[in-house]
């Protein structure tokens, strides 16, 4: 493993890819989800979600952005072969399920491989999450144990060090009334879930090396994603060495579109479940 890296634990939208349905369904295939079930198809899709570990003193320290519902299905997939063991801390972007839905999960390292999980996210997040998961955060009060010990620190839009490492926040807009978070960190932005960003969040990212960013897929979104087309002209703007794109559905065939994808002027690809890049610090 390279001194610091970041793993891919996720690239797809919330409901994963394949959707059950696609393949239930008797009358049409659905060609990306049928691939999908494939050993090694880049287009099984988990929740949107990365590990950056990085080599301190001999020791690898794992940060991970977002736990979302299929967070088990890629930590089994993915951490063995990588020697991933514990979770030093874990930054939260926003609180739909796809990005805490697997927060409950943690209790197996907490309970197994170490004494807790140090969790940053805002105050609003933090209220949600107080709700959603409310055992988890007045755990002994609620629980005998055995649930997942996290330790909570709220953070705002001011940059914070972690392990020596230094994030800026890069609120973004995620539809037309939620504000969430994106996470710049060495050489590499990253923007999860988003239909705005403004002029001072865009500057915030300019200069990154490399861009990871939301593009739900072709043509049309919920209006809380980027399209790949927005994704695009957004990558350009940013013009960054190289673009990697994610939360995709099934309507993105990683290596049909990939292949349309080189015909732009720019290095930009739809990343994949477990691809790994070299980050600078
Ligand atoms: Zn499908
Ligand atoms: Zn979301």
């Amino acid at each position: 493993m390279n001194d610091s890296e970041l793993i891919f634990l996720g690239t797809g939208t919330s409901e994963g890819i394949p959707r059950v349905s696609c393949l239930t369904k008797s009358d049409k295939m659905c060609a990306v989800c049928s691939d999908s079930i494939l050993p090694n198809s880049p287009n099984r899709r988990r929740n949107t979600s990365v590990l950056i570990t990085k080599k301190i003193n001999s020791q690898y320290i794992n940060i991970i952005i977002d736990v979302g519902k299929f967070f088990y299905e890629s930590a089994i997939n993915i951490f063995p072969k990588n020697n991933i063991k514990t979770i030093d801390s874990i930054l939260i972007t926003h609180t739909h399920a796809d990005a805490v839905g697997g927060l409950d999960d943690l209790r197996d390292w907490t309970n197994n491989l170490q004494k807790e999980i140090n969790i940053y996210l805002r105050q609003k997040d933090f209220e949600s999450i107080s709700k959603s998961h409310n055992y988890l955060v007045k755990r002994n009060k609620l629980t005998g144990g055995g649930v997942a010990k996290l330790n909570f620190s709220i953070i705002n839009k001011k940059p914070f060090i972690l392990h020596g490492i230094s994030f800026i926040p890069l609120p973004v807009m995620h539809g037309k009334h939620l504000e969430i978070f994106g996470y710049k960190f060495g050489n590499i932005s990253y923007v999860s879930d988003t239909s705005y960003i403004s002029k001072e969040t865009e500057n915030l990212i300019i200069g990154s090396e490399i861009l990871i960013i939301d593009a739900l897929r072709p043509k049309k979104t919920h209006g809380t994603h980027f399209t790949l087309e927005e994704a695009v002209e957004f990558a350009k703007k940013i013009n960054a060495k190289k673009t990697f794109l994610t939360n995709a559905t099934h309507d993105i065939d990683h290596n049909r579109i990939n292949y349309q994808l080189k015909k732009e002027n720019i290095d930009i690809k739809y990343a994949y479940d477990g691809q790994k890049i070299k980050i600078k610090f």
